[in-house]
């Protein structure tokens, strides 16, 4: 068995080798990856809980396969964490709330059941902002994760927990959710492939939900081939989420190898006003690196960004405070008793969601009641149409986007947590792709003078997940060395 020195580096492949070849069995690979996730875990608390019996379960399994000679699945034996948000039947899932501080779901998301039927070994939940609400993982209520790239750092957020793993090497893969940049943000800020597949591409059925026409399940890898190896098991019409597409899938690792000569792509000025020089020009050469692959590259305008911030905050909190209403001391764990049930309701719901949260709701409830609906809600539905219609138009003319994915590399824990306003302008460049609903990725492009990671973003048309990959492959092969 390779020694768990080589884990923080073991990819997809590298394991399916040592499978093979007999270097190790699945059995000895999942307890060296807990056994280092538990250790190395103190640093970052990336992981929420551990689930060693389910995860040496699966390993067992994969080993009797193997044994018999049954072709093996294509996950086999890979390690995986799976945000806390994503539900795991018998294994604890808070969302990183008090709320659900003890709550062991009775069944499992469909994209985790996808997976580990590919022979992925669940090795525990990773730490996330409460309800996936945040861009910095500080609003968890088991404590802030640390970016293992600079320990003094936040990884990013909402996922944070998700992206902090694969860049610490205590997991090969993980699950994240975006809703408005959870996946690309933590990953550009970890130095981690995050993505953000189309809307209904993977089934959100029991993917705890913060705002229902927003959320995507998606994959984080060290590589790009990783990210696509997990989003190839997991893609495709599921009965159980009605909005799940029905979309043929593309063979990823066929198509990403192809040249991306000929690919042309668009650079959209609103996104590169206002950038720091520093990020700007490494997003500037990064550009250039697929330009000199062969790639056209072309200016183009996507002119209602500017809305997509407050257009956001309108549609995603409406729906959060309408989803969060089934927390109310009746359902899940904790409550918190009072003379009438009203009081109770409140008391439970007082004592069981953070700051975050509640500002949320309060906020979501305003813009939905009667008098406001039309001024806010409606108003921002329509926007929304006009920034998916911005997509489209581009599209007609181009094959992908490129952009920043953050203005900003990690920034210090502590620093903008007082100020949500602040903290709301991280996900600029992200919001706009889960409010169009389009695939959307960040790859690692460089990094700043202090050595922090940033993400080149890639978007692509609706269900043409191979083409963001292909751009992202060709330029990960590019610059790797
Ligand atoms: N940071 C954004 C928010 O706080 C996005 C969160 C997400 O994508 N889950 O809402």
């Amino acid at each position: 068995m390779s020694t768990p020195t080589s884990l923080p580096s073991l990819t997809i492949t590298a394991i399916r080798e040592g499978l093979r070849k007999k270097d190790f069995s699945a059995k000895e690979l999942a307890e060296a990856a807990l056994a280092f996730a538990q250790a190395e875990n103190p640093k970052t608390n990336a992981y929420l809980t551990f689930s060693p019996e389910r995860a040496l379960a699966t390993a067992a399994k994969v080993d009797s396969e193997i044994a018999k000679g049954f072709p093996i699945g294509t996950l086999a034996g890979v390690p995986l964490g799976v945000k806390d948000v994503i539900v795991t039947k018998g294994v604890r899932t808070t969302c990183g709330s008090r709320i659900l501080e003890h709550y062991i779901p009775p069944y499992d998301a469909t994209a985790v059941t996808r997976l580990e039927d590919e022979g992925a070994v669940v090795i525990g939940k990773m730490n996330c902002d409460e309800f996936a609400m945040g861009s910095s993982n500080e609003n968890s209520a088991y404590g802030p994760v640390r970016n293992p790239r600079a320990l003094d750092r936040v990884p990013g957020g909402s996922s944070g927990g998700s992206a902090a793993a694969v860049a610490q090497g205590t997991a090969v893969v993980t699950l994240g959710s975006d809703t408005g940049g959870s996946i690309r943000q933590p990953a550009s800020f970890c130095g981690v492939v995050g993505v953000t597949p189309t809307y209904g591409r993977v089934s959100r059925y029991g993917l705890v939900a913060f705002a229902s026409s927003l959320d995507h399940i998606g994959p984080f890898a060290r590589n790009v081939e990783d990210c696509a190896t997990v989003l190839q098991a997991m893609a495709g019409r599921d009965d159980q989420d009605s909005t799940s597409a029905f979309a043929p899938i593309d063979d990823y690792h066929a198509l990403m190898k192809h040249p991306v000569k000929g690919l042309r792509l668009g650079l959209p000025s609103e996104y590169f006003e206002g950038l720091t020089s520093e990020t700007g020009s490494v997003i500037e050469e990064a550009v250039k690196k697929l330009e000199s692959l062969g790639c056209e590259i072309r200016k183009i305008s996507l002119p209602h960004t500017k809305y997509a911030l407050s257009c956001y905050y309108i549609i995603a909190t409406a729906e959060a405070s309408s989803n969060l209403a089934r927390y109310d001391g009746v359902r899940y764990t904790i409550r918190s008793e009072g003379a009438t049930l009203s009081d109770m309701y409140r008391n439970t719901r007082g004592a069981g969601f953070g700051a975050e949260v509640k500002r949320r709701i309060m906020l979501g409830t305003y813009v939905l009641s009667a008098g406001y609906y039309d001024a806010y809600y409606k108003k921002a539905q329509q926007v929304r149409t006009l920034i998916a219609r911005d997509f489209s138009d581009a599209f007609k003319d181009i094959d992908g986007i490129l952009a920043p994915v953050s203005p900003f590399p990690a920034f210090k824990i502590g620093e903008k947590v007082d100020d949500p306003l602040t903290m709301y302008l991280s996900d600029i460049y992200t919001l706009t792709g889960d409010l169009a609903g389009v695939p959307c990725m960040s790859v690692p492009c460089g990094q700043s003078k202090d050595g922090l990671p940033i993400g080149l973003q890639i978007f692509a048309k609706h269900f043409d997940e191979a083409t963001m990959f292909r751009v992202a492959y060709n330029y990960e092969q590019a610059t790797s060395r």
